[in-house]
C-alpha cells in the first residue's frame, strides 16, 4: 500500500501529538493498527492486526507540521467561556445558555488545534436542566453522521442502562468530553481533552445535574482531575470540581459541589461482556438511583 505525503504527515501528526501528551491520561500506547502502520515508514515494522504498537517517545515520529499553542491550564473552568452571567432558572433558559455556548463552541472551533475526523459537531442532548448528566469519550462514526451522542452501539447499551434505571435519553443530559470525532476513534489526548473542557464545564454549571456520571477513563480523570484507573475509580463517590481524593458521599453534598460516580464506559462493555462487568456498572448505577431517589426499575 502506497502513503501520500499528505497522509504520511497527518499519521505523523496524530502520532506526535498522542505520544506527547496521551501519557497524561494513563495511555502508554498508541494503538496503530496493521493498515496505519504500513504508512508511517520507517520505524515501524509490520504488526499482527489488532495489536497496539508502543512509540517510545514523540520524536521517534517524523516532523509534522509546527505545534500549535498549548491548551489552557489544567485547572481551566468555564469561567473564560462563560456564556451568561446567572446560572439559569428554567429549561428555556438552559436551553438558551446551552445553544449560546454551542455558538461560542463553533465560533472558537477549539478542536482546530488537533486532528479530527469529523464532518459535524456533536454538542450534546437532553433535558437541559436534567438531574443526571452522562460524560463519555468523544463521538464515533455515527454520532458523527448524525450529530447526536450515542447513538452507535455503545449508545444503544447507554440507552437500555438508562431505561433499566427508570429514566429515558429526554430526561437526562448526554454529552463528551470532545464533540468531535477522533480519528481511528482514538482516545483524546490531554491536550485536545484540556482544549475542549472549558465547553464542558460550562455545560455542566448550565445544566447543574444532581449527579454525573462518567463513562470510562478520559472523562473520568478529566473532571475529577486525577491519574486513577477505573478499577480505582468505579463505584466510588467523587465529587466535581474534585476536593482533594474520593470523598465519601456526605462529602459531595457541599453546595457548588456535584456528585461523580465514574463506570466503565458502554464500550468497554461491549468488548468484555461478561456477568462481572455488567454486575459492577448496574451496581454503580444503582448507587446513582439510590442518590436520586429512583426505585429500581421504576
Ligand atoms: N462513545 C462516546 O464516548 N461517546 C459517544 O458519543 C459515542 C461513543
Amino acid at each position: 500500500m502506497s502513503t501520500s505525503p499528505p497522509d504520511l504527515a497527518r499519521q505523523s501528526r496524530i502520532v506526535a501529538q498522542h505520544a506527547r501528551t496521551s501519557g497524561l491520561l494513563g495511555v502508554d500506547f498508541v494503538p496503530v493498527y496493521a493498515s496505519d502502520a504500513m504508512s508511517l515508514g520507517e520505524g515501524v515494522s509490520a504488526i499482527a492486526p489488532d495489536r497496539p504498537v508502543r512509540v517510545e517517545a514523540p520524536e521517534a515520529a517524523a516532523p509534522g507540521p509546527a505545534p500549535t499553542p498549548p491548551p489552557p491550564a489544567m485547572s481551566a473552568r468555564a469561567a473564560e467561556i462563560r456564556v451568561a452571567e446567572c446560572d439559569p432558572s428554567t429549561p428555556e433558559e438552559a436551553q438558551g445558555q446551552l445553544d449560546a455556548l454551542r455558538a461560542r463552541y463553533e465560533k472558537d472551533a477549539p478542536h482546530q488545534h488537533f486532528v479530527t475526523d469529523h464532518t459535524k459537531i456533536v454538542f450534546g442532548e437532553g433535558d437541559p436542566r436534567a438531574r443526571l448528566m452522562f460524560v463519555g469519550e468523544a463521538p464515533g462514526a455515527d454520532e458523527d453522521r448524525t450529530g447526536r451522542p450515542f447513538v452507535g452501539r455503545a449508545g444503544q447499551l447507554l440507552e437500555k442502562m438508562i431505561v433499566a434505571m427508570g429514566l429515558s435519553r429526554e430526561r437526562v443530559y448526554i454529552c463528551n468530553v470532545l464533540k468531535t470525532r477522533p480519528p481511528n476513534n482514538q482516545t483524546p489526548t490531554i491536550e485536545e481533552a484540556m482544549r475542549c473542557a472549558p465547553y464542558l464545564h460550562e455545560q455542566i454549571r448550565i445544566v447543574g445535574p444532581e449527579v454525573i456520571v462518567t463513562l470510562g477513563l478520559p472523562a473520568s480523570r478529566l473532571l475529577l482531575e486525577t491519574s486513577s484507573t477505573m478499577r480505582q475509580m468505579r463505584g466510588r463517590w467523587a465529587s466535581y470540581p474534585p476536593g482533594g481524593e474520593f470523598e465519601p458521599a456526605e462529602a459531595s453534598e457541599t453546595p457548588g459541589r456535584t456528585p461523580v460516580m465514574p463506570t466503565y464506559h458502554p464500550a468497554f462493555l461491549l468488548r468484555s461482556y461478561t456477568p462481572e462487568n455488567r454486575a459492577k456498572v448496574w451496581a454503580d448505577l444503582r448507587l446513582v438511583m439510590e442518590r436520586l431517589g429512583l426505585g429500581a426499575g421504576a
